[in-house]
């Protein structure tokens, strides 16, 4: 595999205020790569560095091992080969389809433009509907006119902005799938741009999470969600609980947790423990029963809130037959594959 995207300590200022600091990252051919963060936490800042629209003011990029970005130096935009999709598609409203996705690539010759053009959009299946404009479109396929457009010059990497944002929260899954499956297939590089952890899951191989312009991890989506360095992460990355505990104080929680079993950790030490909504079943017959404090149905399972009796509360996903109402006891296993545990 080749090297197609490198960071190396990237900075990123708008006058004296640092919006990204000290940033590394590197994609190989054909990866896609995340950056998922909370508002303002620096991931447009970083793409229009990797557009070249933002100078880095230390560090350096390089696309393709030619250096693109460092101090003092930025090749042009229209001369780094990345394509871009924005949150909100960007076509051109007076252009047709098949003239939106023929946009860049004026230097062709007629014919070899028409057959780039035939290909792209057989690529992202919208040959049929060559002729509409922008607004004879739904949300989706306006998103894969974009998608073809960015695609059609063959960039060496292709940045997604927020690509889904202004989709419906249902078609947005299923269209990172289908972008992810699309951009596999054609060995694309790219990079997305989002604040949810579900699109990032859905569409990237490796994830890197940003919180106020600085890198806090980075890893595969698995990574971050069993291994989370942090609380931060914990809660960005899934849903779950922190449960602060002291152990010895309730036997029976220590016990169904496994927590008295060798010497880690040590006996009466506080610690906060990450327990995921997977990691507490429903198990008839289990001693360990806690009350039901809140249901949420999620259609093929109910989500739990349970209470501990010092009132934290716990996550548990049950199968829909399980039908408990508020103020049930519900008997639960404690099944942690991995502990993860936060010291104070
Ligand atoms: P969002 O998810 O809301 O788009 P983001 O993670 O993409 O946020 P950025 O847009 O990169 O965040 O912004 C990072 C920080 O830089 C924010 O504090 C923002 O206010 C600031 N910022 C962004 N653009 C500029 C600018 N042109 N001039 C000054 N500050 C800016």
């Amino acid at each position: 595999m080749t090297r197609q995207l490198e960071l190396r300590q990237v900075s990123v200022n708008y006058a004296s205020f640092t919006a990204a600091r000290d940033i590394s990252l590197n994609l190989e051919t054909g990866q896609i790569g995340c950056l998922l963060g909370p508002s303002g936490c620096g991931k447009t800042t970083l793409l229009r560095a990797i557009a070249g629209f933002e100078p880095v003011a230390a560090g350096e990029i390089s696309l393709h091992d030619h250096l693109i970005s460092c101090p003092g130096f930025r090749l042009p935009s229209e001369q780094r080969r990345v394509g871009m999709v924005f949150q909100d598609f960007a076509l051109f409203p007076h252009l047709n389809v098949r003239g939106n996705v023929g946009f860049g690539l004026n230097s062709l010759a007629a014919d070899a433009r028409r057959a780039r053009i035939d290909k792209m959009l057989r690529l992202v299946g919208l040959s049929a509907q060559s002729d509409r404009y922008p607004h004879e479109l739904s949300g989706g396929q306006q998103q894969r006119v974009a998608l073809a457009r960015a695609l059609a010059p063959d960039p060496e990497i292709l940045l997604l902005d927020e690509p889904f944002a202004s989709l419906d929260t249902d078609l947005r899954e299923q269209l990172a799938c289908e972008v992810r499956d699309l951009l596999k297939a054609n060995n694309v590089t790219a990079i997305l741009v989002t604040h949810d952890q579900h699109e990032a899951f859905a569409m990237s191989d490796h994830i890197a999470l940003l919180k106020d312009g600085e890198l806090i991890q980075a890893g595969t989506p698995y990574q971050l969600y069993h291994d989370p360095v942090s609380e931060f992460v914990a809660g960005f990355v899934g849903q779950g609980a922190i449960l602060r505990l002291a152990t010895g104080e309730n036997p029976e929680l220590d016990r169904a947790l496994g927590l008295n079993e060798g010497e880690d950790p040590v006996p009466g030490e506080r610690l906060k423990l990450l327990l995921r909504p997977e990691d507490v079943s429903y198990q008839p017959g289990s001693d360990l029963r806690l009350p039901v404090a809140a249901r949420t149905f999620r259609g093929a399972s109910y989500l739990y809130a349970l209470s501990l009796p010092d009132g934290q509360r716990i996550l548990c996903q049950a199968p829909n037959h399980v039908s408990l109402a508020i103020g049930d006891a519900m008997p639960v296993a404690l099944v942690q594959r991995r502990r993860v545990t936060f010291r104070n």
